[in-house]
């Protein structure tokens, strides 16, 4: 449904951010994009919705060019890309329900969300969603008021609204403890396979990628050097990705919670690699 060919992206200060990226993302796919911070992750997501323009290369979603849109024609099909953002980037003086309804603005028109009018069916689905994501009790409440989990649940109802093929998702989990960072990326996770979705997810966490992603593409300095199932990610591979720390490969304590239905994996796949060196995962 996405496909990249030979995408490069140079700023204008010069960095090289991304080179020669080709990439087919099937529908219903979710991948994860990992790789050290500045090896173009947020700049390949960015490409995808044209919130940076790439410098060469061919993006199509489902047929239409991407890099050729401007105008009313980059509007429709941004609104067929849901963005989520590490953020979470909610109005905070805004309800839960009015952020939500802000995702329907390409939609309802500049007057109509002016007043905040949103049509009826918009506001139904709007609630729809909020039940899905377990946030129905809390839809009169300011965005301010709820906890970092909460707000993300918030931005992925949002996105959803907007009834997109593909989700784009930066940095899911990166302002939340481990526990939430489960259940934000569980709850991604489910949401793509009841719509179909595909989802692009750049997250620093391998152990999370490796959990709930159907497949990993690995960036470093602008280009892949991995692309494969997550079972497929050793300890030379992480170093292929992130350098030449020194990998610690530790088994992760069990979690409580019940676990995501994923492929089968080989022995020793639910293994987390974490790189010895502090911070060396952004
Ligand atoms: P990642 O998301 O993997 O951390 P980025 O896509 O943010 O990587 O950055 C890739 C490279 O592009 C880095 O060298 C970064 O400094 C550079 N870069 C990112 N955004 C900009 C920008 N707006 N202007 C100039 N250089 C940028």
């Amino acid at each position: 449904m996405l496909t990249l060919k030979g995408v490069g992206k140079r700023y204008p200060t010069g960095d090289r951010a991304l080179s020669d990226i080709d990439l087919t993302l099937p529908r219903g796919q979710v991948l994860a994009l990992i790789g050290p911070s500045g090896a173009g992750k947020s700049t390949l997501i960015r490409c995808v919705n044209r919130l940076v323009e790439p410098s060469q290369g061919s993006i199509r979603l489902e047929g239409d060019e991407l890099t050729a849109l401007s105008g009313a024609g980059l509007r429709r099909a941004r609104r067929s890309m849901g963005m989520i953002f590490q953020e979470y980037a909610l109005v905070d003086r805004l309800s839960v329900m009015e952020n939500v309804l802000s995702g329907r603005l390409g939609y309802v028109g500049f007057w109509r969300s002016f007043f905040r009018r949103y049509p009826e069916d918009a506001v139904r689905e709007a609630f729809r969603l909020l039940e899905r994501v377990g946030l129905e009790h809390a839809i009169d409440k300011r965005a301010d008021a709820l906890s970092g989990g909460q707000r993300q649940r918030v931005g992925i109802a949002r996105a959803l609204l907007q009834s997109p093929r593909l989700l784009l998702v930066d940095e899911p989990t990166a302002s939340l403890d481990p526990k939430t960072s489960r259940q934000i990326m569980r709850l991604i996770r489910e949401l793509c396979a009841e719509r179909g979705l595909a989802a692009i997810i750049n997250i620093h966490d391998v152990a999370l990628a490796q959990q709930f992603a159907d497949r990993i593409v690995g960036l470093r300095a602008g280009q892949i050097v991995f692309d494969g199932a997550p079972s497929g990610l050793t300890s030379e591979i992480l170093t292929t990705i992130y350098g030449e720390e020194e990998w610690d490969t530790r088994v992760e304590p069990e979690d409580t919670e019940a676990r995501p239905a994923l492929a089968s994996r080989e022995p020793g796949a639910s293994r987390a690699f974490t790189p010895a060196v502090s911070g060396g995962l952004r």
